[in-house]
C-alpha cells in the first residue's frame, strides 16, 4: 500500500477582519489543502442562514471585470454545506479544477477573504425527504462526501437511524482523507462519540491505487462483498433508506441497483425510500 501524506496546509485565522464589501459576503475562516486537487474551508455563517444538514448553497467570488464596462458580475456556484446544521461557521469540500471559472481562483482563499454565499439552501438530500427505516446508506464519490460530512454530524441521522453505513469510492488514497479524518474525530468526540458508537460505519474504497478495499461501490453492492465486509443484509426496502452523491453515472447505476430491490426514489414533497444529488455538473 502507498503510505501517501496528504499535503496539509494549515491556514490562522488573521487578527483583523476587514470590512465587508460585497454583496452576502462572509468572511473565510480556514483553509486546508488536503490534495492538488482537494481543499476545505470554513466561513463565517450568516446570522439568519438555517438549513437542513444536507443542503446546498450558492456560493463564490467576484468575477473578473468586464473588459468593456470594467464591472464584475458574481461567479457562483453550487455546494453542499458540509457542517451540521449546529455548527456556528459553514465548511465547504472543494474540487480545484484547474481551468473552471471558480474553482482555478476559490483554490487560492487565504482567511480573511471574502467569499459570497447565497442564503437560500435546497436540496434533497436531507432526512424530511426519506421514509422512517432501521438503517440509512450514504453513497459518495469524491467531493459528493460533502453533504454527508454534514449529515453524519447530525444527532438527528442517530435518533432516526439505527444503523449509518458511509461509503466513499475515490481514485487515490489521499483523497479519501478528508472522510476517514473526519469518521475518526467523531470517533473521538466526546458528544457525538457516544451517539454514533456502533451505529456509524465507515467503507471507504479506491478504484486506482491500492488500498485496503478495491473497487467501484457497484460492483461492492452487486457482489454482495459491502454486505458482507459490514456484516449487514442485502438491502431490503421495508428496512433500508439511501442518499447517493457523485457523478452522473455513479448515480443511474447505485440507482438501478436500489430500484432493482424494491426501493423507490422520494423527494422533498414525498418521502420515500432513496434519494439522490449530483456532486457535480457535467
Ligand atoms: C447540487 C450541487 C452540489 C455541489 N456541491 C459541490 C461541493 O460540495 N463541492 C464541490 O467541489 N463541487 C460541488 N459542486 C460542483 C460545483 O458547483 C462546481 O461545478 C465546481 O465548484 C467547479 O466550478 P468551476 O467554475 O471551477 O468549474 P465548472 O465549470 O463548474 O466545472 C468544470 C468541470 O469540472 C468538473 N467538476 C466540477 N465540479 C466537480 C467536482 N466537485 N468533482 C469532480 N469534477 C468536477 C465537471 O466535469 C465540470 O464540467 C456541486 C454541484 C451541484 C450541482
Amino acid at each position: 500500500m502507498n503510505e501517501q501524506v496528504p499535503v496539509t496546509q494549515d491556514a490562522a485565522i488573521p487578527a483583523a477582519k476587514p470590512v465587508k464589501a460585497m454583496p452576502d459576503a462572509q468572511i473565510v475562516k480556514s483553509v486546508k489543502h488536503w490534495t492538488d486537487r482537494l481543499f476545505s474551508f470554513r466561513v463565517t455563517r450568516p446570522a439568519s442562514l438555517r438549513f437542513r444538514s444536507g443542503e446546498f448553497v450558492m456560493i463564490g467570488l467576484m468575477g473578473d471585470p468586464d473588459p468593456k464596462t470594467g464591472k464584475q458580475k458574481p461567479l457562483l456556484r453550487a455546494y453542499s454545506i458540509a457542517s451540521p446544521s449546529w455548527d456556528e461557521e459553514l465548511e465547504f469540500y472543494s474540487i480545484k479544477v484547474q481551468d473552471g471559472p471558480l474553482t482555478s481562483k476559490l483554490q487560492h482563499i487565504q482567511p480573511g477573504d471574502e467569499l459570497i454565499l447565497r442564503p437560500k439552501p435546497v436540496g434533497t438530500l436531507v432526512h424530511d425527504a426519506l421514509l422512517p427505516g432501521k438503517r440509512v446508506y450514504f453513497f459518495a464519490t469524491g467531493t459528493g462526501i460533502a453533504p454527508f460530512a454534514s449529515l453524519i454530524r447530525d444527532p438527528e441521522t442517530y435518533e432516526k437511524f439505527d444503523e449509518v453505513i458511509l461509503t466513499h469510492t475515490c481514485r487515490e488514497v489521499a483523497e479519501l482523507e478528508y472522510g476517514r479524518q473526519l469518521v475518526e474525530s467523531l470517533e473521538e468526540d466526546p458528544l457525538i462519540g457516544e451517539m454514533i458508537e456502533g451505529k456509524l460505519k465507515y467503507y471507504p474504497t479506491t478504484t486506482r491505487e491500492e488500498s485496503p478495499v478495491m473497487g467501484r461501490i457497484t460492483e461492492h453492492l452487486k457482489s454482495g462483498e459491502l454486505f458482507e465486509r459490514l456484516g449487514v443484509p442485502p438491502l431490503n426496502p421495508e428496512t433500508d433508506r439511501a442518499m447517493i452523491c457523485g457523478s452522473m453515472g455513479l448515480n443511474k447505476d447505485i440507482t438501478a441497483i436500489l430500484e432493482e430491490s424494491g426501493m423507490r426514489e422520494g423527494a422533498n414533497s414525498e418521502p420515500k425510500e432513496f434519494v439522490v444529488e449530483k456532486a457535480f455538473v457535467g
